[in-house]
């Protein structure tokens, strides 16, 4: 592509500014197409994000089989507590989720898109992005690139979202985790168990994940306006009985992109030559903040959707946002609404649910990909609007009493 001014500049079929999941799978995808894939990380990978590191079995779906080199755990049962009390366990024979840490994780995806192709530049921050007629063109530390296309995978606070999606302003949520050594898994915790906690976290839930010789130990708020991340950690930390006996660190704090509801929806994820995907386009799912399954899906979705684009099947990119309301957005407007009267109701929902454990056996099922959240909501919430409504009137009763 001959440009004015750009004599000297590297030009490329696409230019993916961010490495994380996103970032990698949509390079390793464009690249197996056969196109020229420059791939910018401001960092160099291995890389520590703040993370759980909790990926849900569905990802078996997106992923080429060998990334299960680098599982630390397989999960098949959930705790699921209120402030570290009534505790219940739900079990499955399939894996719930599976656990990563994500220097290993996000280093072997970042491998396969070089391995597919993709020249992979890391320590090399983007500083500047710009989109004409012509094309994109990135300024970076080292130096300029310009490309036909670009891809947003830079994270929560995305400088592509920033610069060429002006209006695109969702709301950052707070989450605190950190990752403590252990010699063994803590004997409170059976094998392949997670520990999920609604009572903790104002508006939030905390979570005790196990790794080969780690616990991801965090908490994340999703709802309310007093928020204080780090407080609620320390009240987790120092509470949770798994975690007695164990010098738990300072956790690190980063924010989620959650799905931003019908203001998000209504601003979209595409421009004549940029898209967003994974956190830079604030597909984190409501109910879990889980993140890493949409954007693994986002990059695929948005690498077919350029494909397609740069093939001249498609006029345009506008089939990515197609694809992300049509798909995606219909299941986290539901997930909202669960995560809605989870956070605001923890204690009556805890005990819906302990009284119901099938519940979260079939939410098990939405993580493992055989329900969506729309199927799920629709069979859960015949069982529970009555013993919801109940526990509501007795709680307001108490309220009224004391
Ligand atoms: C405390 C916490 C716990 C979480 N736990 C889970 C969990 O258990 N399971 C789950 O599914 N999700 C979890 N999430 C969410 C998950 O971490 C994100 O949704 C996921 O990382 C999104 O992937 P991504 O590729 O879009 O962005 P990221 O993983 O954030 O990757 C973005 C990349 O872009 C790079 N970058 C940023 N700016 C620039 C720039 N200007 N130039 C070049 N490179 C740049 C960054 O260095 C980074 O490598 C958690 C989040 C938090 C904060």
């Amino acid at each position: 592509m001959a440009r004015p001014g750009w004599a000297g500049v590297n030009v490329h079929d696409v230019i993916v500014v961010g490495m994380g999941p996103a970032g990698a799978i949509a390079a390793t995808e464009l690249a197996r197409a056969g196109f020229s894939v420059l791939g910018l990380e401001g960092k160099a990978h291995p890389r520590y994000k703040v993370c759980g590191g909790g990926l849900s079995a569905r990802i078996d779906r997106l992923l080429d089989p060998d990334y299960r080199s680098v599982i630390e755990d397989t999960i098949h049962r959930v705790r699921f507590q209120f402030a570290g009390a009534e505790a219940f366990e739900i079990a499955s024979p399939d894996p719930i989720a599976y656990m990563v840490m994500r220097t290993r994780f996000d280093a072997f995806l970042v491998q396969k898109a070089r391995d597919a192709g993709a020249q992979v530049c890391e320590n090399e921050r983007v500083l500047a992005v710009r989109e004409d007629a012509g094309g994109v063109e990135v300024e970076t530390e080292r130096g300029r690139y310009g490309a036909r296309i670009l891809v947003g995978a830079d994270g929560a606070n995305s400088l592509v979202a920033r610069s060429l999606f002006p209006g695109r302003r969702g709301r950052l949520w707070g989450a605190v985790e950190c990752e403590v050594g252990v010699q063994q898994i803590p004997s409170g915790l059976g094998a392949g168990t997670i520990v999920l906690d609604i009572g903790v976290v104002p508006g939030g839930y905390a979570w005790v994940f196990p790794k080969e010789a780690r616990l991801s130990v965090g908490i994340a708020e999703f709802h309310g306006s007093g928020r204080n991340p780090k407080r609620s950690y320390e009240r987790f930390v120092q509470g949770e009985p798994v975690l007695t006996g164990i010098d738990v660190p300072c956790g690190m704090g980063h924010p989620i992109p959650l799905y931003g509801g019908a203001a998000g929806e209504r601003m979209p994820l595409t421009t004549n030559r940029s898209l967003l995907v994974g956190d830079a386009a604030h597909l984190a799912d409501p109910v879990l903040g889980e993140g890493i399954y949409y954007a693994v899906l986002s990059g695929k979705m948005a690498a077919a959707c350029i494909v397609d684009h740069l093939r001249s099947v498609t006029p345009d990119l506008l089939a990515y946002d197609a694809q992300v309301a049509g798909e995606l957005y219909p299941e986290f407007r539901v997930a909202a609404r669960m995560a809605w009267t989870l956070y605001r109701f923890p204690q009556i929902s805890h005990r819906v649910i302990r009284r119901r454990p099938e519940i979260l056996e079939l939410y098990a099922e939405v993580l493992k990909g055989r329900e969506t959240y729309r199927s799920f909501y629709a069979k859960a919430k015949m069982g529970t609007k009555d013993s919801f409504a109940h526990l509501l009137k007795d709680a307001c009763l108490a309220a009224f009493k004391s």
